[in-house]
């Protein structure tokens, strides 16, 4: 946890360009954004992510989240809202964090691709979702 980036955002160790603060959350803009005004939400507490994160500290990052989404939204045509998790879903940074990327009309990126479920594979998948839900 001591050389978590973010919790040295959050300390002031490292700079960031700081969108909103509260006691709990933090928000500030990614320095690699996808687009300008590509912000990111993160729980003061330290969790990995959203398997860890305890519901209470998820909630308050939740208001948070809409209320960057909100003001992001004000100047862009739309955004996404993102959050990886485990290094094969792209997480690099190992404080849970949610991506707010503003989107503009014909901004050039690609949309997710779409798969499609082969014949006994719709039933497979529901099945195991379902199981581990038990
Ligand atoms: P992820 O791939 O979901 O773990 O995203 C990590 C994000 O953190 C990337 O979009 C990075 O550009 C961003 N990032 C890494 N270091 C910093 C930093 N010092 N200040 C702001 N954003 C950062
Ligand atoms: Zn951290």
């Amino acid at each position: 946890m001591n050389d978590c980036i973010f919790c040295k955002i959050i300390s002031q160790e490292i700079p960031s360009e700081i969108v909103y603060e509260d006691e709990n959350t933090l928000a500030f803009l990614d320095i690699n954004p996808i687009n300008l005004g590509h912000t990111l939400v993160i729980p003061k507490q330290h969790h990995e992510n959203i398997f860890d994160v305890p519901e209470e500290i998820l909630n308050n990052t939740m208001k948070v989240l809409q209320k960057v989404a909100r003001s992001v939204d004000e100047i862009s045509d739309g955004i996404n809202v993102g959050q990886n998790n485990r290094p094969a879903a792209g997480q690099i940074v190992n404080h849970i964090h949610f991506h707010v990327i503003p989107r503009f009309e014909k901004d050039g990126l690609r949309s997710w691709p779409g798969k499609k479920y082969g014949e006994a594979e719709i039933k497979e998948t529901l099945g195991k979702i379902r199981k581990n839900l038990e």
